[in-house]
């Protein structure tokens, strides 16, 4: 199948109308919805679909409403040029482009919109307030548009993965949710398309990120078991880099928003971090599974 161009696909009526055929035919819907800027992280969810299922679908659309005040929206990056050019690569068969009037209607601000809750007010939510609810709001927006059988996230943006888990749970959403490994520049930074901001000496400092994940990771290695003394280990990192910003640092049980207190023998952890670089947000994580028995002296 050939992807469909970047003009004639714009309405959810066009969007339907290509599905619908594929969807008789009991065609697997594979669904990666992106705000575009793609990089290898996205081309990764959509090789990742492409493997999984009979059509592959992805979005790329800036959504207004998960941007604050004051936030990057006017300057995020726009290229649906090279958009085309990485979905056909990476084997998409619809690519989505939607204005804001498609995905809201032509009265912006005046539609229902969901709230998570407090699995959208902790660690982003707190520093993004409405961010999650933004998210969650056109995700089920896109979702309803689409209706696909499986929808791709990455774990790269952890919390949005469990934010939307919970969406689909709550809602009964009729979709199962994937979650693809986050990929990596070959010195560790996590590909975003935020990246695109740092100068060079962004770029370096950006470093101390996956670096804090290693410190935390090798204190844990060290048998260090107290999440606390893990989190400082990871601030400190972060602190001990010029240029950067530490906002935050936590360790949580997979799957879930909870603070762990303990790296308990056999658990599996997320480490959180976030930390803004020339004032340019990123976030990172990693799971990190604990030993699972203590090594005796
Ligand atoms: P975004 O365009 O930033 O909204 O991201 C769209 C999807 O791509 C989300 O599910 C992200 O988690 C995922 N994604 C972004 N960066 C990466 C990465 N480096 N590795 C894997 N997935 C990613």
């Amino acid at each position: 199948m050939n992807v469909i161009t970047t003009t004639s696909l714009r309405t959810v009526a066009e969007l339907r109308r290509e599905l619908e055929p594929h969807r008789r035919a009991g065609r697997r819907i594979g669904f990666v919805p992106t705000m575009g800027a793609l990089h290898d992280g996205h081309a990764s969810l959509m090789r990742t679909a492409r493997s999984e299922c009979d059509l592959v679908v992805a979005s790329c659309y800036v959504n207004p409403a998960q941007f604050g005040v004051g936030e990057d929206l006017a300057r995020y990056p726009r290229m649906p040029e090279s958009d085309l050019a990485v979905a056909t690569a990476a084997g998409v068969d619809v690519l989505w482009l939607p204005r804001d009037a498609d995905v809201y209607g032509e009265r912006p601000g005046d539609h229902a919109t969901i709230h998570v809750g407090r699995v959208g007010e902790v660690l982003e939510g707190a520093s993004r307030p409405g961010h999650f609810d933004g998210v969650a709001t056109v995700v089920a927006r896109l979702l309803g548009a689409t209706a696909p059988d499986v929808l791709y996230l990455g774990r790269k943006d952890y919390q949005q993965l469990v934010v939307l888990r919970r969406l689909v749970a709550d809602l009964l959403l009729p979709v199962r949710v994937r979650a693809v490994d986050t990929v990596r520049e070959p010195d560790g930074l996590a590909m975003s398309s935020r990246n695109a901001y740092l100068d060079a000496s962004d770029r370096r400092a950006a470093l101390a990120i996956p670096g804090a994940i290693d410190a935390v990771r090798a204190a844990l290695e060290a048998g260090e078991r107290s999440c606390a003394a893990l989190r400082t280990v990871g601030l400190a990192a972060l602190d001990a880099a010029a240029g950067v910003e530490p906002d935050y640092v936590e360790l949580v049980g997979e799957g879930t928003l909870d603070p762990a207190d303990r790296a308990t023998p056999g658990a599996t952890l997320v480490v959180l971090v976030a930390a803004s670089v020339g004032g340019t947000r990123l976030i990172d994580n990693e799971r990190l599974v604990v030993a699972p028995t203590e090594e005796r002296p």
